[in-house]
């Protein structure tokens, strides 16, 4: 991809439900030569041991939700907010606000048009109002459903209380700028991968230079 701007770049949102298809969406982003920046992965390197997002959990939660090596122990701290609304509002008071900015400070190091920012909870974490488009792939429930079960094998219920804990499939439809519809084979994303990536980057061109 050209890098000749001297504009920040793009910032293109990829959400989706569970197991939609927003991986396999955006390795194939990613063979166009597209950044990814991916929330997941900051949002496992905002505590680490040494990070300030570990200190405050550790301040709120105490240190039982520690491994004795000093690593977070994910599971205790799952334990500790399931089913509580309010500790899951506390933990997430700590982590958004440092994954947003990570993710943020990410995206100017971009000398791309554009950069790929995955976001599993866009609309439910507010992400959408810090990127430029929002782009979901959508699976119709049933496949959805079928290939979570079938990938994490998990049991129906199970893999519905997940699917029903996210925004549903409707109202993520009619929030995206963008769509990509992941029901068929996945060779059938690659034209609409194609189509969006230039229109990103024609969008990417379009953009006046900022007011200082
Ligand atoms: P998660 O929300 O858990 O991060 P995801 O949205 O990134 O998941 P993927 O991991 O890309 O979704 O896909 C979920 C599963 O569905 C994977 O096993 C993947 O191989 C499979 N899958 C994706 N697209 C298709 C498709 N078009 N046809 C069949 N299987 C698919």
């Amino acid at each position: 991809m050209p890098a000749t701007r001297q504009l920040p770049a793009l910032k293109v949102g990829l959400t989706g439900g569970i197991a939609s298809g927003k991986t396999t969406v955006a390795n194939l982003f990613a063979q166009l030569g597209v950044p990814l920046i991916d929330t997941d992965v900051i949002a496992r390197q905002v505590v680490l041991p040494g990070e300030p997002g570990l200190a405050r959990i550790i301040e709120t939660f105490g240190s039982d939700v520690l491994n004795a090596d000093g690593t977070l122990n994910r599971s205790a701290l799952r334990t500790r907010v399931f089913n509580d609304q309010k500790q899951r509002e506390k933990l997430e008071a700590i982590l958004h606000p440092l994954i947003r900015q990570n993710t943020l400070q990410a995206s100017e190091t971009v000398i791309e048009p554009y950069c790929l920012i995955v976001v599993p909870l866009m609309f439910e974490s507010g992400f959408n109002e810090r990127v430029d488009r929002v782009l979901a792939v959508v699976t119709p429930p049933d496949e959805q459903l079928r290939r979570l079960m079938l990938r994490d094998k998990s049991d129906e219920a199970e893999a519905v209380r997940i699917i029903n804990s996210q925004l549903n499939h409707d109202a993520r439809m009619s929030a995206a700028d963008d769509l990509i519809h992941n029901s068929g084979e996945p060779d059938e994303l690659v034209q609409q991968v194609e189509v969006l990536h230039e229109n990103y980057l024609k969008l990417s061109m379009q953009r006046e230079p900022s007011q200082p």
